[in-house]
């Protein structure tokens, strides 16, 4: 991407209405745009590390036997009252419309009740399970506090999967599966190290499941974990009996902060049972279907690894997520000319400065916007026919060789 082509500019100061860190450096770096409260465009840079994010995922579950819908947003509320989730009591966070022609419409929070109901056409036997079917859906929330840039919006991308099967055993072992399949994707986004499994209550929408917590100084949740983080556990659940089990005091447990990324629940017939997806098993029999799903939260891991990884600069996005591996400027005649070869060679990975600008104001935003190496080309490298490569994140300048930055 030329960067004197695209619509975006920098900002040098974020919005005052913009407190939270994620969503003041997105916004000055040019990757978001803040419509309302809660409420975000993703521009061409933001999109392209939504798309990241999504390639990763979708690899994982793929490689799961995962099969990928998209479904609608709006709902029907006949399907929700019949799980008793369309009352604002059981879920307060549902946005509501009338319909011109007489009725209420949902915008979905999220998709148990859809996609368990689209199944009755589907399944009719044991033959037809397992199946695993996710998507990546905008989800609509009416969350009473949202002052924490995309790390929780109205509205936000959620990857769900939902998973069928014909017994408990079955179930237990995708579940296994995914919440392995998870650890990957974090490792893949660069979080790793730093996310955690947790147990945690299901809050509205289920009663026990498992968090994937990042710890993270402005996270929402109050994680408790001991030495060896062989116990992980979210505040909700420290006083429950689960602790019993688990034979380990509150005294030994220290306390820190995270973010909820991803979370995975056992359904079982939670759904299945209210909706009626059944199937008839190998001796004629009716029985109804094992559920379990599993989230992750698309948009707020962007808003997560941008607070991980920034500094007093700006962004530094993992390699994995980032929106283009290099960040080039040229200086001088010469510089200029040889970035625009480099430029032709690569310019699927690579932000082009090619602004009318002074250097200096160049490599401020390459700063702010978190490239993971900047590539500078002047008459002066060109001596020795090479480029100054900087790592974004450790700072370091190497001279390189242009034939060995081909590589
Ligand atoms: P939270 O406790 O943060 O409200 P939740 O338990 O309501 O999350 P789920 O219903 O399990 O979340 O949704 C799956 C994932 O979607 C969550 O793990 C989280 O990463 C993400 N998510 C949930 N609510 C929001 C939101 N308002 N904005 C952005 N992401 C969200
Ligand atoms: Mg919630």
């Amino acid at each position: 991407m030329r960067f004197s082509k695209t619509f975006i500019k920098t900002l040098r100061e974020a919005p005052k209405d913009e407190t939270a860190k994620n969503g003041a450096l997105l916004t000055r770096a040019g990757y978001i745009h803040k419509e309302m409260a809660g409420v975000y465009d993703f521009l061409p840079l933001g999109l392209k590390v939504i798309e990241n994010i999504k390639a990763i995922i979708r690899d994982e579950l793929n490689k799961l036997g995962c099969e990928e819908v998209l479904m609608s947003a709006l709902q029907n509320p006949e399907l929700w009252e019949k799980t008793g989730r369309f009352s604002d009591s059981e879920v307060d966070v549902w946005f509501k419309t009338e319909l011109s022609a007489g009725g209420i419409l949902g915008l979905a929070p999220t998709h148990e009740e859809p996609l368990t109901n689209m199944l009755r056409t589907y399944i009719s036997s044991y033959k037809d399970l397992p199946l695993y079917i996710y998507q990546f859906q905008t989800k609509f929330r009416n969350e009473l506090r949202a002052k924490s840039g995309i790390l929780r919006g109205r509205e936000f991308l959620m990857k769900d999967l939902y998973s069928f099967h014909t017994s408990e055993e079955d179930l237990d072992k995708f579940y296994s599966e995914v919440e392995k399949a998870y650890g990957r994707i974090f490792d893949r986004l660069g979080i790793g190290d730093a996310t955690f499994e947790t147990f945690a209550s299901g809050g509205i929408f289920s009663k026990y499941s498992h968090e994937f917590q990042t710890l993270l100084p402005v996270g929402e949740d109050t994680i408790y974990y001991n030495g060896d983080k062989s116990v992980v556990l979210n505040k909700e659940v420290l006083n429950d009996e689960v602790l019993a089990d688990l034979k380990v005091s509150r005294d030994e447990l220290s306390e820190t902060t995270g973010a909820e990324v991803g979370n995975i629940f056992k359904l079982k017939f939670k759904y299945s049972e209210p909706l009626e997806l059944k199937y008839i098993d190998d001796n004629n029999t009716q029985k109804t279907v094992y559920m379990g799903c599993y989230g992750i939260g698309v948009s707020r891991l962007m808003g997560v690894i941008a607070e991980k990884f920034a500094d007093e600069k700006g962004l530094a996005w993992p390699e994995s997520v980032a929106p283009f591996k290099y960040y080039l400027v040229g200086i001088g005649e010469e510089g200029i000319k040889k970035a625009e070869e480099f430029y032709e060679d690569h310019s699927e990975e690579t932000l082009f400065d090619d602004r009318d600008l002074r250097p200096g104001e160049k490599f401020a935003d390459s700063e702010l916007i978190g490239i993971p190496y900047r590539v500078v080309i002047s008459s002066k490298t060109l001596e020795n026919g090479s480029a100054e490569v900087t790592n974004r994140k450790t700072g370091e300048t190497k001279i390189v060789k242009l034939e060995e930055l081909e590589k």
